[in-house]
């Protein structure tokens, strides 16, 4: 029998980090999950303290590390995600973006380890193509308040591309689309617990512009399967990976005050800067190279999570 296969996931702790630590524990690998806290919680990560093949490093990824002994992946999943998150860690968002990324990459380098990129829809910026499709370059504001996180990266992609162009490192990037799900921090600033927080605690929901903005919503289930199934295919450029129903806001609105059974009325508020105006994956490449698409639908994943919230007694806070 061989040894098992070595993973180091940074940005453990956090929403997709630590679904991703839960698959790939669970398919046999042994996790090192990095993770500095600063938008990751223990809470996520609490049930797998115990387990023999996890362990936890509080790291700053925008700092060299060492891991002593053989790696095969290297996910980087490090970095505030949310638009209010960029706001208030503008600086360590292009950190890790940027410096987190070559860390990681020559981590990757060191091992001979394959790496994976968390990408994101956010580097086609305010798409004047739609459905986005890989190919299209973007249409991005570098200076504006969430430039921080799309320059970052793109800068991402751009180093990683190169550590494979150059150093003959292994690479995969993921272009993720909003994806949602349990273990979302409920005051992330993001729609999904937004809307939920407020639809579940009797307050307005606050719908940015006129809410004729659209999201394409992926269940975070579905679109771990899609980064597995990326990791371990031969496809060294970006994929998309996310859920090509697209929805306006204000139905999305609508749907959240349905499904918890909220009597809350819809109060507009003002359009944050640069707010992408339409956003939905062209997912063919990963229908074709991964043999993936979503299979959970809107409505189900939403009750879910909005059972998760109850649940977990987010709403007293
Ligand atoms: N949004 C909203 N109300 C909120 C939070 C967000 O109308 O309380 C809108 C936001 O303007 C954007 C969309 O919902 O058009 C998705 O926002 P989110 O922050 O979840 O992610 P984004 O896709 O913008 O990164």
């Amino acid at each position: 029998m061989g040894r098992k296969k070595n993973v180091v996931i940074t940005g453990g702790a956090g929403f997709l980090g630590s679904h991703l630590c839960d698959l790939l524990l669970s398919d046999g690998y042994k996790v090192f999950c990095v993770d500095n806290l600063i938008t990751g919680s223990m809470k996520n990560i609490e049930h797998l303290k115990r387990e023999r093949c996890f362990e936890f490093i509080k790291h700053d990824i925008s700092k060299p590390i060492t891991i002593s002994g053989p790696l095969d992946f290297i996910l980087h999943f490090a970095s505030p995600a949310s638009p209010i998150d960029y706001l208030m860690y503008p600086i360590q968002t292009l950190k890790v973006g940027s410096l987190g990324t070559h860390n990681s990459l020559g981590l990757a380098k060191c091992k001979k380890a394959r790496f994976l990129l968390a990408s994101t829809s956010e580097v086609y910026g305010d798409p004047l193509e739609h459905p986005q499709k890989e190919t299209y370059w973007g249409h991005v504001n570098p200076i504006g308040p969430r430039g921080v996180y799309d320059e970052a990266k793109r800068f991402a992609e751009a180093i990683t591309l190169a550590y494979h162009r150059y150093h003959k490192v292994d690479v995969r990037i993921v272009r993720i689309f909003n994806t949602y799900g349990p273990r979302m921090r409920i005051h992330d600033g993001r729609v999904v617990p937004n809307f939920i927080y407020q639809a579940l605690r009797g307050q307005p929901l606050t719908v940015y512009g006129a809410g004729r903005q659209t999201r394409s919503f992926c269940h975070y289930y579905d679109l771990i399967e899609g980064i597995y199934r990326l990791l371990l295919s031969d496809h060294v450029g970006p994929v998309n990976i996310g859920n090509p129903s697209e929805f306006t806001i204000l139905q999305f609105a609508k749907l959240v005050l349905k499904l918890s059974g909220s009597k809350s009325v819809i109060k507009y508020e003002p359009l944050p800067t640069d707010d992408p105006k339409r956003r939905k994956p062209d997912i063919s490449l990963a229908r074709r190279l991964l043999k993936w698409e979503p299979v959970v639908q809107l409505e189900e994943g939403l009750r879910e999570t909005i059972a998760w919230f109850q649940e977990k007694g987010c709403l007293e806070k």
